[in-house]
């Protein structure tokens, strides 16, 4: 049902996560076509591609310039250049209408055997598949940030994914580099369900003066053998992301997801980050 052999990839969405899919595909000798709504948007997707490529390439990383990689990416604003891809990897805004429309709209542009993989953090892949007529082939397959280094990719399974597509989604992720671990399609899957908890609680336990925001990251990294605090780990993800997670989890499984107090005053005070050089630490 679903076509194993791959040879162009669509992505939806050239942010954060949709250049770095194009990216690591492209790396991998994928053609990619690399979707987003608004010419700006997909030229700096181009831009983040090519800066990551270079600091790669200056360490020896790559086995082909990076312009012979970027060659492979086709940047497009029209959904409709993405027939013709072997699978489509969606990863636009976490809205859950947003990504309806865009799996309806995708099943009329692209073959009936592609497999259709979302990104979605928290989002569940059973209401995104229930867009189209053929949810077996949608699967969430969910990149970690920055996706060319991240090594993990969390493999969703919706209630109507087939075997095949899983399986599949298993395969491609692999294909590029990568290892991955399977969840059912339960609020944040593995990852978020457990993150997003530990994130707040750093950010409470800062509110509340428990220790500086520098101990309580050197608390969780020396102590716990974690690579990042809680605080730094939620300014490079994005304050404006962590309490968009946290208000979905809230949502679906109550009160114990409840999103700190300060990550909505500093979401509202634009501090959202690394991404706007200040959340909870400072940045050039
Ligand atoms: P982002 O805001 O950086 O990028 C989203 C892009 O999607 C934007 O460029 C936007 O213009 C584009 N877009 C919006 N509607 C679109 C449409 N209809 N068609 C094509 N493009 C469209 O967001 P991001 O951080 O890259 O997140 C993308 C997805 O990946 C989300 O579902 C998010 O939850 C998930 N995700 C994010 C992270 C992270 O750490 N940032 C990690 C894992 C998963």
């Amino acid at each position: 049902m679903v076509r194993d052999t791959i040879d162009r990839i669509g992505v939806v969405g050239a942010g954060t996560m949709g250049n770095g899919i194009a990216q690591v595909a492209a790396t991998n000798g994928y053609d990619v076509v690399m979707r987003d709504i608004e010419e700006a948007f997909v030229e700096n997707g181009f831009d983040s591609i090519e800066g990551s490529l270079e600091r790669f390439d200056s360490k020896g990383h790559l086995d082909e310039s990076p312009e012979a990689i970027v060659e492979r990416i086709e940047g497009t604003t029209s959904l409709a250049d993405l027939a013709g891809c072997d699978v489509v990897v969606e990863a636009a805004l976490e809205e859950m209408d947003v990504k309806q429309d865009i799996f309806a709209d995708l099943e009329e542009i692209v073959d009936e055997d592609v497999l259709l993989g979302t990104n979605t953090s928290t989002l569940s892949v059973t209401s995104i598949a229930s867009a189209t007529e053929t949810p077996g082939r949608v699967v969430g397959l969910h990149f970690m940030n920055p996706v060319p280094i991240m090594e993990g990719v969390e493999i969703v399974v919706g209630e109507k994914s087939a075997d095949a597509a899983v399986e599949l989604a298993h395969d491609l992720a692999e294909d590029l580099g990568k290892t991955t671990w399977e969840s059912d399609d339960k609020p944040g899957f593995v990852t978020n369900r457990i993150l997003m908890p530990w994130i707040n609680e750093g950010i409470r336990a800062y509110d509340e003066g428990v220790a500086t925001k520098e101990d309580i990251d050197a608390g969780m990294e020396l102590g716990t053998n974690v690579p990042m605090g809680p605080l730094t780990l939620a300014d490079q993800i994005g304050l404006d992301i962590c309490l968009h997670a946290s208000e979905t989890l809230h949502e679906e499984l109550g009160d114990r997801y409840k999103p700190a107090y300060l990550l909505k005053r500093k979401v509202e005070a634009g501090e959202l980050g690394k991404k706007t050089g200040k959340g909870f630490y400072e940045y050039d």
